[in-house]
């Protein structure tokens, strides 16, 4: 049977690190803090946004709130992102996806400037994420390959699969799945028989959003598993969060899997909070050793 990946764990690992940082930072006078704009009335995102505002005031990061009705327009949006900017005591602004449908988001990510970009969907940092440029990258994909780097080490020639390929998740998966060394393929809806390319990986990321997709023919005895999918289901009459991995029936193939919810979800907004961290030490000239 394979070893669970301890998501909630982990997190509190890179939670404590940051912690540790932000304290050293504001003994020298340094305060990180983190902006976030939630326009309207999406009850997920508020969840997620309160859960980003707790989660910084654990680790000594100062919060910002901006909510804004979802009739704000975008030119609105786009003045509070402008006065983040021009802010020099805010060193990590996050605008919470979606966006009312009435705001197109590429402008509204685009109007963030790249070293404030703690979500890492500016093109600028895409770019460099994709030049093995150093940026900063998306939070979900960052916490993934965290765990991966606990469960596996060095991930040098290993053959992994992306099943998924959006601009959060997939796309940026791969990307750093590359700068790895990993050899990578991704998987999506137009995919044929992705069980059957599936099957030879070595490493599996799954971020598809459908609940239970991949089951066990999907894995190769020994894979390492992580899935990113977070799903509600009704069963039984009762509803219950679970991935886009049927848990189950791959436990006993999988050398190792991320268990849904405590597995890639908490490793998410602890990136977030070392992304943070990260901006606000560039933002003040100093290095990654200093
Ligand atoms: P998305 O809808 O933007 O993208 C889904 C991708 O899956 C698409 O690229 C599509 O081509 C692919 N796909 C669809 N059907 C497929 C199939 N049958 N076979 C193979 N590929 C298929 O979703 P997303 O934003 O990338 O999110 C994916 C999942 O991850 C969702 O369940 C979401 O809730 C979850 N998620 C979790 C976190 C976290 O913090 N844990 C963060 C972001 C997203």
């Amino acid at each position: 049977s394979a070893q669970l990946i301890d998501g909630k764990a982990a997190a509190a690992r890179v939670l404590a690190e940051v912690a540790a940082e932000v304290a050293v930072l504001k003994a020298r006078g340094i305060e990180p803090a983190l902006a976030v704009v939630l326009v309207g009335d999406d009850p997920a995102s508020h969840v997620y946004v309160r859960n980003k505002v707790l989660r910084a005031n654990e680790v000594g990061i100062r919060s910002l709130e901006y909510r804004l009705g979802a009739n704000t327009s975008a030119e609105a949006v786009l003045e509070v992102v402008a006065g983040l900017n021009a802010d020099a005591s805010v060193n990590g602004i996050l605008v919470q996806l979606p966006l009312p449908a009435h705001i197109d988001e590429t402008r509204v990510l685009q109007a963030i400037d790249p070293a404030k970009d703690v979500d890492g969907f500016h093109s600028e940092n895409v770019g460099g994420l994709s030049q093995g440029r150093p940026v900063l990258t998306p939070c979900t994909p960052a916490g993934c390959m965290r765990l991966l780097r606990d469960t596996l080490g060095d991930l040098s020639g290993k053959h992994a699969v992306v099943v998924g390929r959006s601009n959060i998740v997939g796309k940026p998966m791969a990307a750093l799945l590359l700068a790895a060394n990993c050899s990578v393929s991704v998987l999506h809806s137009r995919s044929v028989k992705p069980e059957k390319l599936c099957g030879q990986a070595d490493i599996v990321v799954a971020a598809v959003g459908r609940p239970l997709l991949i089951g066990a023919d999907w894995i190769k005895p020994g894979a390492v598993v992580i899935d990113v999918g977070i799903n509600r289901i009704e069963e039984n009459g009762r509803s219950r969060l679970v991935g886009d991995v049927d848990f189950d029936a791959v436990l006993p193939v999988a050398s190792a899997i991320t268990p849904v919810p405590g597995g890639v979800g908490p490793m998410t907004i602890a990136m977030l909070m070392h992304n943070t961290l990260l901006a606000a030490r560039q933002q003040h000239g100093l290095t990654a050793q200093e």
